[in-house]
C-alpha cells in the first residue's frame, strides 16, 4: 500500500538549490487541518484544552501555529518552560507534566504560574519545601499498576513504569493536599503510548472518571480537571487504519455523562497532552541517496544518520520511506538503508522492498513530525539538519538553521583550543 508525500520531487529539487539535504519538513496545512479536527472533536467540552507535548516538537514556528487552534504547551524540563515563556504562553497555559523533577525546575514552572502535575506523592512535600508553599491548583499523574489493555490486547505495562501515584497514593495524597489548602484538583494518567485504536481515549477515560468520582467522594476534593495526556499513535505502516478523532471526542463524551454527569460533575474539563498526533505525520526527513554498497546484502547509504532520526535505531520503528519521483515503480528491490554513524543499527529501514533506487535519488521518511528531531543527538559528531515549514501557499521558510560546527565547539567556548576548532 502507498502513502501520499505532502511534498513532490520537483518541490525537494527547488528547496534543496537552496537547503541541502538532510532535513526536516514540516506540512502548514496538515498541521493545521489536524489542530482543527482535535478541537471541533472535543467542542462538546467547554474547559476543553490541548496542551501541545513540547518535547515532541520544540520549534516556536511550529507550537505558533497550534496556539492559533487555542493550544497550550505541556512542558516537562527548563528549557522547554524557557521556550513557552518566550513565545509568550504563560501561566494557566502552560502544563508542566515532568518526573524526577529538579527543585530549579518547579521555581520556574511556579513562577510562570504553570499548572504542575506532580509525578509522585514525595514531592508534595518536596514541593512545598521548593516553593515555600504550594498552589492553590495541583494535579496527580495516576499510575493504576498492571497491565493496560484493550478488550483481549494488552497495550502496555503501566505496572512496569516509572510514573504517578498508585491508587492509594492517589487517595492520600489529594487528602493531603487538600488538607493543605489546595483548592482545585487534576487527575493525569498516560497509560500507552502511540495506540492506533479509537478505543485508547474512551477506555482511559472511564478509569479515570471512575477513579475521579471515588476521589471526590471520598476526600472532598473538587476536581477542576482530567488530562488523558498524549498516547494517540498515528499509522506509522500504510496498511494501518489512522485514528478518527471525531470518534474518539464522541466515545469520550459519553463516557462523561455515564460516569461524570451523573455522578453531578459535569463541570470538569477535559485536557489533552497530544505530541505524536499533532506533529507526527506533517513532518517528514528528506534525505539523499549517495552511496551504494553491495556486498552480503544491498546497502543504501543517504546523508541522514540516525542522529537525524533516532527511533529506527531506538526501537526498531519502522518509518515509510517514499523514492521521489518513483512512487508509481513496483517495489520490486530490497535495500538496508543505513546512515554514516559507527554504529550498525544506524538503518532507517532493514530488508525494505523499495523501487530500482539510484544515487542522487530524493527520500522522503514519512512521520518524523513529533519525536523526531527533537530525539536527536550529536554521535560521531554529526550535526543536526536544518528544519523547513511549507507554507499553504507552496512557499518555504526556515524555521530552524542547520548547526554547524560552531554549535557543536559551542562548550568549548572558555577553553583555548576553541579560537582554534571555529576560525
Ligand atoms: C511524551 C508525553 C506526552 C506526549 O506523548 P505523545 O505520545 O507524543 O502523544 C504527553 N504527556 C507527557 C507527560 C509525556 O511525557
Amino acid at each position: 500500500m502507498k502513502k501520499e508525500t505532502f511534498v513532490t520531487q520537483k518541490q525537494i529539487e527547488e528547496i534543496a538549490k537552496t537547503y541541502p539535504t538532510p532535513f526536516y519538513i514540516y506540512d502548514e496545512k496538515g498541521i493545521r487541518e489536524n489542530a482543527l479536527a482535535l478541537k471541533k472533536a472535543f467542542s462538546w467540552n467547554p474547559g476543553y484544552r490541548e496542551f501541545f507535548a513540547v518535547k515532541a516538537t520544540p520549534n516556536p514556528f511550529l507550537i505558533n501555529l497550534l496556539r492559533e487552534y487555542g493550544c497550550g504547551c505541556d512542558c516537562s524540563s527548563y528549557t522547554e518552560l524557557l521556550l513557552s515563556d518566550a513565545m509568550g504562553v504563560k501561566g494557566e497555559d502552560i502544563m508542566f507534566s515532568s518526573n524526577d523533577t529538579p527543585a530549579e525546575e518547579y521555581r520556574l514552572a511556579a513562577q510562570l504560574g504553570a499548572t504542575i502535575n506532580l509525578d509522585d506523592i514525595t514531592h508534595i512535600p518536596f514541593l512545598e519545601k521548593t516553593l515555600g508553599y504550594l498552589p492553590k491548583t495541583i494535579s496527580c499523574r495516576y499510575n493504576p499498576g498492571g497491565t493496560f489493555s484493550l478488550g483481549t490486547d494488552i497495550m502496555d505495562n503501566p505496572g512496569d513504569a516509572k510514573y504517578g501515584f498508585t491508587t492509594e497514593q492517589m487517595f492520600e495524597g489529594f487528602r493531603i493536599l487538600k488538607q493543605k489548602g489546595v483548592e482545585n484538583f487534576g487527575i493525569h494518567a498516560f497509560l500507552a503510548s502511540n495506540t492506533v485504536t479509537n478505543e485508547y481515549y474512551p477506555t482511559l477515560a472511564r478509569q479515570l472518571f471512575e477513579l475521579a468520582v471515588k476521589l471526590q467522594r471520598e476526600t472532598g476534593a473538587h476536581i477542576a480537571f482530567i488530562n488523558l495526556s498524549g498516547g494517540i499513535g498515528i499509522p506509522y505502516r500504510p496498511d494501518q487504519t489512522p485514528n478518527d478523532i471525531a470518534v474518539i471526542g464522541e466515545e469520550v463524551r459519553k463516557v462523561y455523562d455515564q460516569v461524570l454527569k451523573s455522578a453531578g460533575m459535569g463541570d470538569v474539563a477535559i485536557y489533552t497532552e497530544l505530541g505524536r498526533f499533532m506533529m507526527g505525520p506533517y513532518g517528514a526527513l528528506v534525505t539523499k541517496v549517495i552511496h551504494q554498497k553491495h556486498i552480503y546484502k544491498e546497502y543504501l547509504g543517504v546523508d541522514a544518520c540516525a542522529v537525524n532520526l533516532m527511533r529506527p535505531a531506538m526501537y526498531g520503528a519502522y518509518h515509510h520511506i517514499t523514492v521521489l519521483g518513483k512512487e508509481d515503480a513496483a517495489c520490486d528491490h530490497v535495500y538496508d538503508v543505513t546512515g554514516s554513524l559507527c554504529e550498525n543499527n544506524d538503518k532507517f529501514a532493514v530488508d525494505r522492498m523499495l523501487p530500482k533506487v539510484d544515487i542522487g535519488d530524493y527520500m522522503v521518511i514519512h512521520d518524523a513530525g513529533a519525536h523526531g528531531y527533537s530525539m536527536g543527538y550529536n554521535y560521531n559528531g554529526k550535526l543536526k539538519s536544518a528544519e523547513l515549514l511549507l507554507h499553504e501557499d507552496g512557499t518555504v521558510q526556515l524555521i530552524r538553521r542547520a548547526e554547524t560546527p560552531a554549535d557543536y565547539f559551542a562548550t568549548f567556548d572558555c577553553f583555548e583550543i576553541y579560537s582554534k576548532l571555529v576560525q
